[in-house]
């Protein structure tokens, strides 16, 4: 390597730009839009990470070393077999929004073109999949509307379950600037007091769940106070009548707003009037709201007092959703989740599978969805699915009833796990695949605000290790579909599915990158960081979106959703009083697979405790630093205590990040209930019943 490698960091859905010096340094790329150079603790730490210490070189079978060619096609008898005697539908891969585009682009071929099963899933399940529903339901598309600089160039800035100052930290560093530039009000809405509450004008500290109820209010409130944008309204969108009259059963008055969401009335009052008077408006919405049992209806209670003051796709305006993977949102173009089909194109969608099934040649083409994430799982418990490919994710630790996976992990008859390192997951497997991790491959991801990034290698993978799309596309090959998986890199499937995106595209889409199928090898080397969409012929990147309408239903008119007021799945009760919240810290990332790597990492939290609220834990008898053990009906763990004055009363919070691997205490999910959202089928992973014991 004799010059700086550009490639994207693989920790969050910021996407920021990292320069790979040829002396082995890193550092934030200046040239990238997202970060302008900058890079978080995490971001900067990444060349500490690049140990080839516990690594996976070579694959296995059973434990044994085996080749490639050995492991392959073992791979490929037991998934003919298992189709050939139970079906498509007794098959599944489990993926990931740490895959490459590219990589989940051959997955969502292999399983749903030619295998013939929608059984592909993603851990993005628990990510963002309320948002992709919620934006289906009133886009008629997943779209986020709008762009970073919106934040910088809002007058207000309304923060609902996001911590964003520790789960995006650059793009938390560009509101503060901007708040610090031209004081853009901050409105945090968090059960807790995280640090992103530091410094805001107003902290609303809700009831977990009732956010419905909170942005219910704010549509009779925008209604009562003359702040709807009825021509807006009239010209772009539907269902007004329908949502107002929802709300206001929800919503009558101030009163049962502050009942349902446990907050004080001049809070609320506040809140509803500065967005009522504040036209720069940005609503930024993260996992407080998707990783929910009404997750769904939270992201529609949002949107829908945007659509009504027309608040969307103008500068500084706009709903915004923040996805926690660093490629959640290649994932959702691809068809990464079970319920989406390649290129934005939907199951329900006039012609979709027809022109799928011409464009791809495609054999077999699932025709309905597959089982989502948690319910996936437990098919594989119940013995409906037999044989899974799990890929750069680590469900054995992350999943609801993670110590359930477990056990259906260890009854299922074949288990195939790639990964770059050994986790839990891989010592359930029958197969173990060696990934190559990032920087050492190839392909893009996409970040929140639709900007398509290379990542690109600046070092050969240890060992055997190989990309993700190879070990697919190889078993594509080896099933019978050679020349449908005969890719000779990523820049290939890269073309096809730009190609895919504009093909028959009348619009309907709005994601569509054919400006880009044309790209040759060098082009693809050579691509710069650009924003969706991208159609055949376009001159510039994709802006903002829908303030002059144009959405992609098929009337081109926005939908209101009626989004009933629900309380949570499980209530606390006397055997189980507290609720256990869980989430990031900031310093580290997923299951600590690479961050635990790095001793500075873990200065900020050494060990996993859990946030007690200080009455809680006077109650309790717990003191800061002794021991406590957590309990719920799925699973119990002992932690440190800790006591957290932003913590809300009857609430406990404990990271997600610890496994086995790091902590006696084990993960923290083992203790999650199974909860989903009806629409989404995302968990509910904030909100679990538990009881707490000093020791
Ligand atoms: Fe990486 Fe996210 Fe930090 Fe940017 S903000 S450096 S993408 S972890």
């Amino acid at each position: 390597m004799t010059h700086a490698v550009r490639t994207t960091c693989p920790y969050c859905g910021v996407g920021c730009g990292v320069l790979a010096a040829p002396d082995g340094t890193l550092k934030g790329d200046p040239a990238h839009p997202a970060n302008r150079g900058r890079l978080c603790v995490k971001g900067a730490a990444l060349g500490e990470t690049l140990s080839e210490a516990g690594r996976l070189l070579h694959p296995t079978v059973a434990g044994a070393r085996a080749s490639w060619d050995a492991a392959l096609d073992l791979v490929a008898a037991r998934f003919r077999a298992t189709i050939a005697e139970h079906g498509p539908d007794s098959v599944a891969f489990y993926v990931s929004g740490q895959c490459l585009t590219e990589d989940y682009y051959v997955a969502n071929k292999l399983m749903k073109g030619f295998i013939g099963s929608g059984n592909i899933d993603t851990n993005s399940r628990l990510c963002m999949a309320s948002s992709v529903a919620g934006h289906s339901r009133a886009f008629g598309a997943d779209v986020v509307p709008g762009v970073y600089e919106d934040l910088e160039e809002a007058d207000l800035v309304v923060l609902v379950g996001s911590n964003l100052a520790w789960c995006h930290p650059v793009l938390h560093g560009r509101l503060q600037a901007a708040r610090a530039a031209r004081g853009t009000q901050l409105v945090v809405i968090d059960p807790r007091g995280t640090a992103s509450a530091d410094g805001a004008e107003l902290h609303l500290p809700l009831l977990p769940g009732s956010d419905v109820a909170l942005f219910a209010g704010l549509l009779v409130h925008l209604d009562e106070a003359g702040a709807l944008d009825a021509a807006w309204i009239a010209a772009h969108a539907e269902g007004f009548e329908a949502a107002l009259a929802a709300a206001r059963e929800t919503a009558p008055n101030l009163f049962r707003v502050a009942a349902l969401t446990g907050l004080a009335l001049e809070e609320i009052r506040r809140f509803y009037a500065l967005f009522a008077a504040t036209e720069r408006s940005v609503t930024v919405y993260s996992q407080g709201v998707n990783q929910s049992a009404a997750g769904t209806d939270k992201v529609n209670a949002i949107l829908n007092c945007h659509l009504a003051t027309g608040r969307i796709g103008r500068p500084g305006m706009g709903p915004f959703s923040v996805t926690g993977q660093p490629n959640a949102m290649g994932g959702r173009e691809v068809g990464g989740l079970a319920n989406q089909l390649a290129a934005h194109m939907r199951f329900d969608m006039p012609g979709a599978l027809d022109r799928l099934r011409r464009f791809w040649g495609a054999p077999n083409l699932a025709t309905r969805p597959g089982l989502k994430a948690v319910e996936l799982f437990e098919a594989v418990r119940e013995g409906r699915v037999k044989a899974l490919w799990i890929m750069a994710t680590n469900p054995a630790d992350s999943l609801p009833r993670a110590g359930r996976v477990r056990e259906a992990l260890a009854a299922c008859p074949f288990v195939v796990v790639s990964d770059c390192w050994e986790t839990d997951t891989t010592r359930l497997a029958h197969v173990v695949l060696p990934a190559a991790a990032w920087g050492e491959k190839g392909g893009t991801v996409t970040n929140s605000e639709r900007r398509i990034s290379r990542q690109r290698p600046f070092r050969a993978p240890p060992g055997e290790a190989r990309p993700d799309w190879w070990m697919l596309a190889e078993l594509g090959r080896r099933l019978g579909w050679a020349e449908a998986f005969a890719w000779d890199g990523p820049a290939a499937i890269f073309r096809e599915h730009a190609a895919l995106s504009g093909f028959e595209n009348g619009g309907e889409r709005v994601f569509d990158i054919s400006a880009m199928a044309g790209l040759d090898e060098a082009g693809y080397e050579a691509m710069q960081p650009f924003r969706w969409p991208l159609p055949a012929g376009a001159t510039a990147e994709g802006g903002r979106l829908f303030a002059q309408g144009g959405f992609p239903t098929p009337d081109g008119r926005a939908r209101f959703v009626a989004t009933p007021f629900r309380g949570l799945a499980v209530a606390p009760d006397a055997e189980y009083p507290l609720l256990l919240n869980t989430g990031r810290l900031r310093d580290q990332w997923h299951t600590m697979t690479r961050t635990g790597q790095v001793p500075r990492l873990a200065q900020h939290s050494p060990v996993p405790a859990a946030g007690f609220a200080p009455g809680d834990a006077a109650r309790l008898g717990l003191a800061a630093g002794g021991l406590v053990r957590l309990a719920s009906p799925h699973g119990e763990t002992v932690l440190r205590v800790a006591i957290e004055p932003g913590q809300r009363p009857g609430e406990v919070f404990v990271p997600m990040h610890w496994t086995d691997d790091f902590t006696s205490s084990g993960p923290v999910d083992r203790l999650v209930g199974a909860a989903t959202d009806p629409v989404s089928g995302q968990p509910e992973l904030k909100a679990t019943p538990v009881r707490a014991e000093p020791l």
